[in-house]
């Protein structure tokens, strides 16, 4: 039956930057629809936790802005759970300044957590599907600055960019495994992410004024997509960059 396709029962999934904002909401997404979930975040995912249950939800703490957390984060998933279905890279980190000004740390920063670690998590769950040889789902969170400029942000719309860029590679050479890679790309979602926007007046009305929808996004509004694309019910999808924007991209 069709909504049985959407089903995320005795599924495992990985969910970064789930102590907060859309990486919450895509956990509780996850396991309401049935799946047990790993969280990985900076600071603890205890809030999550709360939320979801230890029995559904648990969580390690990393730091993804090097490599070296990567074999552990698969690794304690598949020993607790053991397997793995579902990666969602949602971790993520923007720095404003002007691009005249923009410094090296902020390049190599954001570029490292949003894009390098990114695709060695997915490489090493990508190899965990191939041994399970089960398939899997990997979703990543790109933006709407995987499709223009953005004001004030090189490196993250530099990185946001090869996220979707990097979606369609390895789409193309997983899809023989079973392994479905696509990306989210979510328009103005009200998070810590987009604070100093939300405190900009003008930059917030100007916003606003360009959302078809006429408001910021919320973790809420990721939740189907998210299962969606960790479902069998997307099992023909492979490789693309699904907005969930309130319509800015139509605009
Ligand atoms: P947020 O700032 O609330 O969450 C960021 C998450 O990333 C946190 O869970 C944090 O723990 C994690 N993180 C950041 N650096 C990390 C590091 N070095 N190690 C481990 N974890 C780290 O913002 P959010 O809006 O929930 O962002 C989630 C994702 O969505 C990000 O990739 C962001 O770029 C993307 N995004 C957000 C918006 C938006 O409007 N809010 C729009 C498009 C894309």
């Amino acid at each position: 039956m069709i909504l049985d396709m959407f089903s995320l029962k005795g599924k495992v999934a990985v969910v970064t930057g789930s102590d907060t904002g859309l990486g919450q909401g895509i956990s509780r997404a996850f396991v309401e629809a049935g799946a047990k979930v790993l969280g990985v975040s900076r600071s603890a995912s205890k809030a999550t936790q709360e939320m979801l249950g230890e029995e559904n939800f648990s969580y390690v703490t990393a730091d993804l802005s090097t490599l070296e957390p990567v074999e552990m984060i698969i690794n304690t998933a598949v020993e607790k759970y053991g397997r793995l279905d579902i990666l969602v890279n949602n971790a993520g980190i923007i720095k404003r300044e002007d691009s005249i000004d923009f410094s090296v740390d902020n390049w190599d920063l954001v570029m490292n957590v949003n894009c390098r670690t990114l695709f060695f998590l997915s490489q090493a769950a990508a190899r965990q599907f191939i041994k399970q040889n089960s398939g899997g789902k990997i979703i990543s969170v790109a933006s709407m600055l995987s499709y223009q400029g953005g004001i004030r942000v090189p490196s993250y719309t530099a990185s946001k960019s090869a996220v979707k860029g990097i979606t369609m590679t390895m789409a193309n050479e997983w899809a023989k495994y079973g392994i479905n890679v696509n990306a989210i790309a979510p328009g103005y979602m009200a998070t810590n992410n987009t604070e100093a926007l939300r405190n900009d007046e003008k930059r917030s009305a100007d916003i606003l004024e360009r959302i078809p929808a006429g408001r910021w996004g919320t973790p809420d509004d990721l939740m189907g997509a998210a299962v969606f694309l960790a479902s069998s019910a997307s099992d023909y999808v492979n490789g693309f960059t699904l907005a969930v924007d309130g319509g800015w991209l139509a605009r």
